[in-house]
């Protein structure tokens, strides 16, 4: 019965070869448009060995990376490429700035800190002063002097006193206000991840 399901019947095997000197007069079957053809894996990693002799499309060269890598014939996933491509490069430039950053309290390199858990900014959401996050946790949990009102005191930034109501961890330093923001809410998206998980937020 299976048998019945084969998609050629055994009568058409004997004309194959009549078919076949028709495929000219017919649209070519193997025609595959620009777009649904891949582009080349080799030239979209870096370098194609074959060269100008390759069979397949080479992407056209992306400024950012370097790399043949956009499809002539795929606008949508062009854009997509160098979106990604210039969020990497701009991650990668502020890794590079990160690492010369220095604690105000400490003095040190916070990324050059021995630990990994020192390797750590705490950002403040009121001024721009840069912090390890073990310095301004330590500065803000130390009683402060007699005399002070002693929640401003906890929550002022120890160099400019500007009021900041909490501290962000972050292992990035940032250039600009936009991308101080999105470390703010990158936070504040893990810290709700945190608060509706009843196991994390009460070991706290
Ligand atoms: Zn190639
Ligand atoms: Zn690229
Ligand atoms: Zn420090
Ligand atoms: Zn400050």
């Amino acid at each position: 019965m299976a048998h019945t399901l084969s998609c050629k019947p055994a009568w058409t095997e004997a004309f194959e070869v009549d078919t076949s000197l028709n495929d000219e007069s017919g649209p070519c079957p193997t025609y595959v448009s620009p777009a649904d053809q891949p582009i080349c894996s080799f030239a979209a990693s870096g370098k194609c060995p074959r060269g100008d002799r390759c069979p397949h499309i080479h992407g056209d060269l992306c400024s950012i990376c370097g790399k043949h890598c956009l499809h002539p014939f795929r606008p949508d996933e062009r854009e997509e490429h160098i979106k990604m491509c210039h969020k990497n490069n701009k991650h990668l430039e502020a890794l590079k700035c990160s690492q010369e950053i220095e604690c105000s309290v400490c003095l040190e390199r916070v990324l050059s800190k021995p630990t990994a858990a020192e390797r750590k900014f705490g950002l403040l959401s009121e001024c721009d002063h840069p912090f390890c996050i073990s310095c301004i946790r330590n500065w803000r949990s130390n009683s402060p002097a007699s005399g002070m009102d002693v929640n401003s005191a906890l929550r002022a930034c120890p160099i400019c006193r500007k009021l900041s109501y909490f501290v962000i961890p972050s292992v990035i330093w940032y250039s600009s206000k936009e991308e101080k923001q999105e470390i703010v809410d990158s936070y504040k998206i893990r810290l709700k991840y945190v608060i509706i998980t009843p196991s994390a937020a009460f070991t706290q």
